[in-house]
């Protein structure tokens, strides 16, 4: 044991720990029968949990150094699930969360058999964005042999993570679960990392993993044309002093990214704007609000997370909020992750898995809890369903809890639509910021845009001289604006045409072979069970299975038939029709996930285990093979 630690650390070890995941590391490091007596860690009272802590306490101090990670059995593995939440483990979910847990190295990727068949001569994979989900990618390549080049049009790797330097930048899902489940070593100092230090981990995973000398920075697709009777693609791409950079490639992963296109405000008189106007996605270090009159318009995750910081700065802030949204609390956000935790991480076995387990598995009833509305409870007048309405009431307790003597503040505030159906916002301390003597809460709708300021419907003018739109993107504009022609130069955005974008899987589109999108349409998890990143990994292993297939098979093509396109896509209408996203028809107008023709196309409707199900494999049946 280290000399830092001593009875008083182990303590506070567990004070801090995720106690839950504690519980069921050391039962699972050291079989001790007292450990399982207890129920779920959620459910147990002051005393139980004291018990709990001091049997861990005890077990940490006599048996740490003893302890060695080891792999658990299915078996045992299911046990110890069980454990966690009390109840048996589905099937269908058992082996996606095994993978989750990452006991086994490399889980979710897929690797070639030893015997496999040689990989075509001058066989090359062009991954178009250098974001999570395309350095996701280039590792599964990298581990296949497969050659590769990664290009961005920027001048860093990182992303969402590159591209956005707003103030208080973060991830608000756990630093633990956003990260890739190949790697476990990488030492986070906050629970939920800062944007800068998301990317600092890129870039550690694109050296770790041998990525680096396959990246190419600078390099915007601009046009990517299928050449049939070649079986390659042709692409184009332009860098910032102007050249022209051309490449013949036989694969094209697009990990472009869902957030490829601002979105501005559509309000008469912007452009007569005489002060500094940004889109968060243009906030750079040079920007400054010190003794600035800002506005901000918008109140999604962006305008959310900027507020606190910029509302200390600034003189006087006008928030603009045309539609509440549900601003949710989370424990430890904004904190540094504890030394004693770190110790934990480091020195328990199985403590990191188990953290990453606990931290997400409590949303696998998002479905049965939040999104498929209950008809008995709305047969009595209910909303959704009950757990719905619970989360209402504790989250209109929570906006009560932080806008203290102001409840003049609470009407406005408060949603008329159920909690989760939009995306889930989480408080940077927005609450307490209106709460400010130097902020404003303005809810009048917007009439115009001035040369110094916004006018409002009540007749108000409201004097600034900084205007941040956090209007989010235009995320029905997928690839946006590179141009892809497939079989017979037929556009992708004339096969679209004026309807949102569709795919099979959100990955595949008939007509356009050896293309694939990673974060394509309706890719966008809703269950939790498997983070983000995870499901980058799960949809790299689909494309690596595809190029094994050719390989084998000897083909130079592969490409979702027409008719498999349709059929996924009819069902994944259907189901996502019977959601609360569509069902709760207060929020479908305002929300990003819905697209104009009132359909799902951001998230998938599916719920994890379903999804993973039908992704963990391509089926042959739906793809076509050739020449
Ligand atoms: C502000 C913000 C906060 C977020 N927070 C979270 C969070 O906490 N948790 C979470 O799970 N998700 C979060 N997300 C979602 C986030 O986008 C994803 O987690 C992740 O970054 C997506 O990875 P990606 O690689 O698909 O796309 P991106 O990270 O967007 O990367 C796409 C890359 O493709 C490049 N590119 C695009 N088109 C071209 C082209 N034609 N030529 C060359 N390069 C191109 C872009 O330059 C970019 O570098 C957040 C998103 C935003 C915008």
């Amino acid at each position: 044991m280290d000399d830092r630690v001593d009875k008083a650390f182990i303590r506070r070890a567990v004070e801090a720990s995720d106690l839950a995941a504690l519980r069921v590391a050391l039962y699972q490091a050291t079989g001790d029968p007292e450990l399982a007596e207890f129920g779920p860690v959620a459910t147990l009272d002051e005393a139980d949990r004291a018990r709990l802590a001091d049997r861990a306490a005890h077990l940490l101090e006599t048996r740490i150094d003893d302890l060695e990670r080891r792999v658990p059995s299915d078996e045992e593995l299911r046990e110890l699930m069980d454990l966690v939440l009390g109840v048996p483990t589905r099937d269908a979910h058992f082996e996606v969360r095994k993978k989750f847990l990452c006991f086994t190295p490399y889980p979710f990727q897929f690797e070639r058999p030893e015997d496999a068949a040689p990989i075509p001569e001058d066989f090359e994979v062009a991954i178009i964005g250098a974001g999570p989900a395309g350095i996701s990618m280039a590792v599964q390549l990298g581990r296949l042999g497969v050659p590769y080049v990664l290009y961005d049009r920027r001048d860093e790797i990182g992303g969402t993570w590159s591209i956005h330097k707003y103030p208080d930048i973060r991830v608000d899902t756990l630093s633990l679960t956003y990260e890739f489940s190949f790697e476990d070593e990488y030492p986070w100092s906050e629970y939920f990392a800062r944007g800068e230090d998301v990317r600092s981990y890129l870039e550690f995973i694109v050296d770790k993993y041998g990525v680096r000398e396959h990246v190419r920075l600078d390099h915007d697709l601009e046009e990517a044309r299928f050449d049939d009777d070649r079986s390659t693609w042709h692409l184009t791409f332009r860098r910032s002093d102007g050249e022209r950079v051309e490449r013949d490639v036989n694969v094209v992963v697009s990990a472009a990214g869902l957030f490829a296109k601002r979105k501005l405000p559509d309000i008469p008189g912007i452009d007569e704007f005489g002060g500094t106007m940004l889109h968060p996605t243009q906030w750079t270090s040079e920007h400054d609000v010190r003794g600035k009159r800002v506005a901000v318009i918008g109140n999604g995750s962006t305008g959310v997370q900027l507020l606190a910081p910029v509302a200390e700065e600034a003189e006087h802030v006008s928030v603009f909020q045309r539609t509440p949204q549900w601003i949710a609390p989370r424990p430890n956000y904004g904190k540094k992750v504890e030394p004693e935790v770190r110790w934990l991480l480091d020195n328990l076995p199985g403590y990191w898995n188990w953290c990453r387990y606990t931290s997400i598995i409590g949303l696998m009833t998002w479905h049965e809890d939040f999104l498929i509305p209950d008809p008995e409870w709305e047969k009595q007048g209910g909303h959704i369903t009950q757990k719905s309405e619970e989360l209402r009431d504790f989250m209109i307790d929570y906006i009560k809890s932080q806008i203290g003597d102001r409840p003049d503040l609470l009407e406005r505030l408060v949603p008329d639509y159920a909690p989760m159906v939009r995306r889930p916002v989480v408080d940077n301390g927005w609450y307490k910021a209106l709460t400010r003597d130097n902020v404003d809460l303005v809810t009048s709708g917007i009439e115009r845009i001035t040369k110094k300021g916004i006018e409002t419907a009540d007749g108000k003018h409201h004097e600034i001289d900084f205007l941040v739109c956090a209007t989010g993107f235009e995320v029905d504009q997928f690839l946006w604006p590179a141009r892809y022609y497939g079989q017979k130069g037929l556009s992708l955005r004339d096969f679209w045409g004026t309807e949102s974008p569709r795919a099979h899987l959100s990955m595949m589109v008939p007509h356009f072979p050896n293309f694939f999108m990673l974060y394509g349409p309706n890719s966008q998890p809703v269950s939790g069970g498997v983070s983000l990143p995870s499901w980058f990994q799960i949809y790299a292993a689909y494309v690596a299975q595809c190029l094994h297939t050719m390989f084998e098979d000897g083909h130079a093509q592969v490409v979702v038939k027409e008719a498999a396109f349709e059929a996924f896509n009819a069902d994944q209408d259907a189901v996502g029709a019977e959601l609360a996203f569509i069902k709760d028809v207060k929020s479908v107008e305002r929300n990003y996930y819905v697209g104009k023709e009132g359909r799902l196309i951001v998230n998938t409707p599916y719920e994890t285990a379903e999804l993973y199900a039908m992704m963990k494999a391509p089926d042959r049946d739906e793809l076509e093979f050739g020449p």
